[in-house]
């Protein structure tokens, strides 16, 4: 009760100093990752390789650190949902169909949602990457759109490795990754949008078959007149 901070200051001022250490670590990264580039020539091909990649590693920890840290509440709008998702899908499809990977788009309803359509955009691109990343072989990816009870749903499968009971459950921990390049933080960064949306995410998978990815969110009362991106 005596503490000079309360609980919510003590939160932010965690936050601030989380994304301050984050900027700090990027700088050195920068300076480090420069100079191996003239030490290549001297030193082990792996021996190379490995440094760079783990180096490529915490580059990555911390971008998605800051983005978990510098999360602000979301500036909710009525948005088309197919608009958001047709927009990241064309950010990602080119990298995609390099890695063997089709997108299938199965658009049967898409309402206006009530969302911000760059939180709404960062969700997709972290489900769409664990979805790329399940699948080194090559594979599919459905992106289907309807209306469920109300809610504007977005289901995201893929036809990679799934997981097990054990693995969904270790689904909500942070830093729990299975990939050589993980941050283990693009789900918590998910989580945090969907629940500051009021939205709800599922996930289904069966190992060696593939893992759906179920996003629900709120519709907006207004009605589209049109839909511009329906596929016939
Ligand atoms: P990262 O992708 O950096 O590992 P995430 O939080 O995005 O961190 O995902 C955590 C873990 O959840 C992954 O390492 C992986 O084991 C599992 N996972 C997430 N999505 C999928 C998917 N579509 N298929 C299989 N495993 C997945
Ligand atoms: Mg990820």
């Amino acid at each position: 009760a005596d503490d000079m901070l309360h609980g919510s200051e003590k939160l932010v001022l965690a936050g601030q100093i989380a994304v301050g250490l984050a900027h700090e670590i990027r700088n050195p990264l920068t300076v480090i990752r420069g100079m191996l580039q003239f030490t290549a020539d001297r030193i082990k091909r792996e021996h190379y390789e490995l440094i760079l990649s783990e180096l490529d590693r915490i580059g990555l920890i911390v971008t998605d650190f800051m983005a978990l840290g510098q999360q602000k509440a979301p500036q909710l709008r009525p948005e088309p949902i197919d608009a958001i998702v047709e927009e990241t899908l064309q950010m990602v499809e080119f990298q995609i169909k390099k890695d063997g990977i089709r997108i299938k788009r199965q658009y049967e309803g898409a309402e206006i949602v009530y969302g911000d359509r760059n939180q709404i955009k960062q969700v997709l691109l972290n489900v769409l990457r664990n979805a790329a990343e399940a699948m080194p072989q090559g594979g599919f990816i459905d992106v289907r759109l309807r209306a469920v009870d109300g809610r504007q749903r977005i289901e995201i499968a893929d036809t990679g490795m799934g997981m097990g009971e054990e693995q969904l459950e270790r689904l909500g921990e942070v830093f729990h990754t299975t990939k050589k390049g993980g941050s283990g933080l693009g789900l918590a960064i998910v989580k945090r949008i969907m629940d500051a949306h009021g939205s709800r995410i599922r996930f289904e998978s069966e190992p060696g078959r593939g893992t759906t990815v179920v996003l629900d969110f709120p519709i907006h009362p207004i009605r589209r007149l049109s839909y511009p991106f329906l596929s016939s």
